[in-house]
């Protein structure tokens, strides 16, 4: 049997497995079962490291010169930046029909989270350079990574034959990730039960009902922005059937799914994008890094779907510009969202700040977050393995 047939399998016995558990038996649960889910996840996140930097550092000194770069570069924002923007309005468009919250009491709902303050832009960028790489490689704090191994890979290129030997250390350390990462989705069967199982136990029937209207306006939102953004591009631009790709993509798809962390997926998208999809090593390595970090469709269609269900609930009606307001700073808000679990919930206060909506908010869709988190992760990555398809073709005979 295949291994995407496998965890889907696997993802649907969990699902019926947690029902039928229920909130009842979640200290068992926890104790015996999550931390086989956490021994996965922790084997796909020893990979991280290792395989971004090992490919962009083999990436960056095989290019050749910096302009080849510096093209892909300018292509892979312009994709990121774009797709993003369509993201937020297709959520403001299914949640103006949807109405997420109508009927819905704040003062019954209403408990308070705590939420962190969104780190600037400028401070953003600022990070992006590491003083210290090795405190980088430690905290998984890809950008800084990012620019590190670009750097050193051009620092190969520069010095030439001298610098054979490291580039070959590289090379091979990227081929050994690959492997072991192939290894380890073996496991992801196991890997997908345990981790999948706890969450429905916890967020049975009884948490998601009263806020069903949101995961169905996000859901259908990400819906519409898979199959006609990306499967038209994809289509028309990447020369690759919409069920190719997703096919393709099953296994990191579901990953990204159960995991809620693109940056916990990488080393599974890599390999599909590589194996499955035809994606050269040179493009995946520097664009689906790239992506796991900076771009995050599903996570502005959450800002869009839940700003406007936030209004409803208070009662704000958002104008036109408001509006635009929210489409730019979900937009950025989605690009400063770390690819880590729970992470875009605290940057839509960035969004709410824009409009002056009420950051309390938040804590309506607090409950719901890990449901709502696991549909925008298996967009967010979905829309880097779109990318990766796309500028892999135009870079192709160059
Ligand atoms: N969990 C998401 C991701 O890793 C980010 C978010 O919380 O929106 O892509």
């Amino acid at each position: 049997m295949n291994l995407s047939v496998k965890i889907l399998i696997s993802l649907i016995l969990a699902i019926i497995a947690g029902l039928i558990a229920g909130a009842e038996n979640l200290p068992w649960i926890k104790l015996w079962i999550a931390p086989i889910g956490t021994m996965f996840i922790n084997l796909i996140k020893m990979m991280i490291v290792p395989v971004v930097m090992a490919s962009i550092i083999v990436g960056a000194a095989s290019l050749g010169d910096t302009r080849k770069l510096g093209r892909i570069g300018v292509k892979v924002m312009a994709f990121y930046l774009i797709t993003t923007a369509i993201a937020m309005i297709i959520g403001l468009g299914v949640a103006g029909v949807v109405h997420p919250g109508d009927g819905i009491s704040i003062a019954a709902e209403a408990a308070k989270t705590d939420v962190k303050a969104a780190p600037t832009i400028m401070e953003v960028i600022v990070n992006m350079v590491p003083a210290n790489p090795l405190k980088a490689m430690t905290n998984v704090d890809m950008l800084p990574i990012i620019v590190f191994s670009l750097i050193i890979g051009i620092g190969i290129t520069h010095v030439g034959q001298k610098a054979l030997p490291l580039q070959n250390v590289f090379e091979a350390l990227a081929e050994v990730s690959y492997k072991i990462i192939t290894l380890i989705m073996e496991l992801a069967p196991y890997g997908v039960f345990a981790l999948l199982l706890p969450v429905v136990a916890a967020n049975g029937p009884k948490v998601l009902l009263p806020l069903l209207s949101v995961i169905i306006a996000a859901f259908v939102a990400s819906i519409i922005h898979a199959v006609i953004t990306y499967a038209s591009v994809i289509q028309v631009v990447g020369k690759m059937s919409p069920i190719k790709f997703f096919k393709g993509m099953a296994e990191a798809m579901m990953i990204a799914f159960t995991t809620c962390s693109s940056a916990g997926t990488l080393p599974v998208n890599m390999k599909n994008c590589q194996e499955k999809l035809g994606v050269s090593k040179e493009v995946s390595s520097f664009v689906l890094p790239l992506g796991a970090t900076i771009n995050m469709d599903g996570t502005a269609i959450y800002m869009s779907v839940c700003t406007l269900f936030i209004a409803n609930v208070y009662g704000v009606d958002l104008t036109a510009a408001q509006m635009l307001i929210v489409v730019l700073t979900g937009t950025l808000a989605s690009i400063g969202t770390a690819g880590v679990p729970g992470a875009g919930m605290i940057m839509l206060a960035m969004v709410l700040q824009a409009v002056n909506l009420p950051l309390e908010g938040i804590a309506l869709v607090a409950g719901i977050d890990r449901v709502l988190d696991m549909c925008r992760t298996t967009l967010n990555i979905t829309g880097d393995a779109a990318a990766a398809v796309v500028i892999n073709k135009t870079e192709e005979n160059k």
